[in-house]
């Protein structure tokens, strides 16, 4: 889709096309070093996302840049969905604050315009999107670990664990970000169990959802995760850290062990729950799981699914070395590092049971189940379902990842389907 489709006139800022990416390589301070806005040899819009223009630039001496621009509406559904595109300034603020910690982890920042809500910002076209080679079936080692250090390294350097009270504070305030989390209220704590006329599944999945919306424990349990995303601002969390929000680069060849991982696309950032984002990575492991169940490839589902346990086990181990580097441990003492672990633990399971049943039944469904021939999709959405359902019970009887993999792949392998 190309940004002259829009209709520029509801806008206040002119949106980036093919022929003026090199004036704002120009205008911008700095940008024209990484990048001769005058030798541009390829500018691509591949904007795959839902809300934002992305362009991919080279030059002729193979430098290159990334532009990402929000519109002031959801691209996705168009101009009659309006949305805030001081989204690109959280995003913009998150990379920056995120990128003091782990480095390694994000993409660096190089600009960010706030009259045209553009951010410039290190192209990772050697990476490719890890739900992509989820898809593919392909495995890469090392990038689950490498998320659970990103959300420990922010959970404590963001939160009042590593940051000064008045600092932290401002920061919090900065990152209030009530248009994009009103979407994640709606789409992932209501909608799944409270159709908008946003919904909808396979004819052969129609039970499925009704079960979803008549399991008075889900809905109980949706309640809860929304009041803990609504009220507890403990980190400056990344808000959308699914499996389409990580860039993955093996060391050598198409998989095997990575060399580089990073989390990108952060608009959703805000003092929220640090299982959240856990959360998020567990459901959509679960979703490639049911995926490659659904395709006969058994090894893999094992695989996806145990990528939950090295996320945990990696965060775990992330906040605990830094814990002794605690600002205040005045009274922040190790009993507050067991008690919040142990309630992040039990919270990834509600959020990740949250995430599962919205990529299902709401609004913006996962390439892993929609590519699927219906035949097979029917079992793979009806086992992501169930595996929804049986964590927000089971948590509150023990909370070990490994426990979680067991059940979602008990579940995925009694519902698949065969085409
Ligand atoms: P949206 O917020 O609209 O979802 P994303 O940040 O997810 O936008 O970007 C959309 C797509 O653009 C990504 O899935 C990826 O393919 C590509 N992309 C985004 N940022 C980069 C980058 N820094 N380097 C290379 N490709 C990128
Ligand atoms: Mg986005």
């Amino acid at each position: 889709m190309s940004a002259s489709s829009a209709p520029a006139a509801e806008a206040s800022y002119a949106f980036l096309t093919a022929d003026t990416v090199a004036e704002h390589l120009r205008e911008r301070p700095g940008l024209s070093d990484r990048i001769d806005p005058a030798a541009l040899e390829s500018v691509q819009e591949v904007g795959d996302g839902n809300l934002n223009l992305v362009f991919l630039l080279r030059d002729t001496a193979g430098r290159r840049l990334v532009l990402k621009q929000a519109l002031p509406y959801v691209r996705l559904v168009g101009p009659s969905w309006p949305m805030t595109p001081d989204r690109a300034r959280h995003e913009a603020e998150a990379m920056r604050l995120h990128g003091s910690l782990v480095p390694d982890l994000v993409p660096t920042l190089f600009d960010y315009d706030v009259d045209r809500y553009v951010l410039a910002m290190e192209d990772l076209s050697d990476h490719r999107v890890w739900r992509g080679a989820l898809n593919d079936g392909l495995r890469h080692d090392g990038a689950a670990e490498a998320m659970g250090r990103y959300v420990g390294r922010i959970a404590f350097g963001t939160s009042v664990l590593g940051m000064a009270a008045e600092q932290q504070k401002e920061m919090l305030a900065s990152a209030v970000n009530p248009g994009l989390c009103r979407i994640t209220e709606d789409l992932v704590f209501t909608e799944p169990v409270v159709d908008a006329g946003r919904n909808g599944v396979l004819a052969a999945n129609a039970a499925d959802a009704a079960e979803l919306v008549a399991d008075s424990v889900m809905v109980a349990e949706l309640g809860r995760a929304k009041w803990v995303f609504m009220t507890r601002a403990e980190a400056l969390i990344h808000g959308d850290l699914h499996t389409g929000s990580v860039m993955v680069r093996a060391a050598d060849g198409d998989q095997g062990p990575v060399d580089s991982a990073k989390a990108f696309d952060s608009e959703f950032a805000f003092y929220g729950p640090v299982a959240f984002d856990l959360g998020a990575l567990w459901g959509n492991y679960v979703i490639a799981a049911a995926r490659a169940t659904a395709l006969g490839d058994d090894a893999g589902a094992a695989w996806a699914l145990q990528l939950c346990g090295r996320t945990w086990t990696s965060f775990e181990e992330t906040v605990r070395a830094a814990w002794p580097a605690r600002v205040d441990p005045r009274v922040f003492g190790d009993d507050l590092l067991e008690h919040l672990l142990q309630t992040w633990r039990s919270e990834a399971w509600l959020f990740g049971a949250a995430k599962m049943a919205r990529r299902i039944v709401g609004l913006a469904k996962t390439t892993d189940i929609e590519t699927l021939e219906p035949s097979l999709r029917e079992g793979a959405a009806r086992g992501v379902l169930q595996v929804a359902r049986r964590w927000v019970r089971e948590r509150h009887a023990g909370s070990d990842p490994r426990r979680a993999e067991q059940l979602a792949g008990d579940l995925l392998a009694a519902t698949a389907t065969t085409g």
